[in-house]
């Protein structure tokens, strides 16, 4: 064989792995962004999704981009289920980088517990996949609000059923993407999870 040709072939080698780095650092930036960005990022969008109004204490959905008020929401708003708090929305867990809602537990780990909506509204999915949410139920609230429970053990609606707060809509469990029992509780904005805490505050 000409050395020549081997010699090419080597540079060419070496120059076809930097377009080729190149390439991969371009078709990356965009997960490198979002994972730079999603800590802060879930609770800067959040603070323009959603603010508690201090005179009236009732919940706002903003205009994230002047920040006016879109639509005021009167509660009151629930606990879903008593329990502890094992993750904080905005923390990092083993299934996801950013937690999308808020992890409520039994004190004492048993599955069972009676879930109840937030607030009143419409049930707009009563199903299980096998993955993330596992048994899990989504009620519209009207106004671009909607609110997830997840992990579910069971399920005592049907889509398109209304319900309010005390009424029971299903029982914590593990399902899906879950290390032990617990509901994972997540409000949704415009489809964008914001910070449950907003509407129940601090404990
Ligand atoms: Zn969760």
């Amino acid at each position: 064989m000409n050395p020549f040709l081997i010699m090419t072939f080597f540079s060419f080698k070496k120059e076809f792995f930097y377009v080729l780095l190149a390439f991969l650092l371009v078709i990356l930036m965009p997960l490198i962004g979002v994972i730079i960005l999603t800590r802060t990022g879930l609770d800067f969008v959040s603070e323009r999704l959603v603010a508690i109004n201090e005179v009236t204490n009732e919940v706002q959905i903003l205009n994230p981009f002047d920040g006016s008020v879109y639509k005021t929401i009167k509660g009151p708003f629930v606990w879903p289920v008593t329990g502890i708090i094992t993750l904080e929305f905005g923390e990092s867990s083993r299934w996801q980088l950013f937690h999308t809602g808020i992890d409520i537990a039994n004190p004492e780990g048993k599955k069972g517990d009676l879930i109840t909506p937030f607030m009143p509204g419409t049930v707009v999915y009563a199903g299980q996949i096998s993955w993330g949410f596992g048994k899990h139920i989504i009620i519209d609230h009207g106004d671009n609000l909607a609110s997830i429970y997840a992990h579910l053990e069971t399920i005592w609606v049907e889509v398109g059923q209304e319900v309010k707060p005390g009424d029971v809509i299903g029982t914590e469990d593990s399902t899906g993407w879950a290390t032990g029992p617990h509901l994972h509780f997540q409000i949704n904005v415009f489809g964008i999870p914001v910070n449950p805490r907003v509407f129940l505050g601090g404990s």
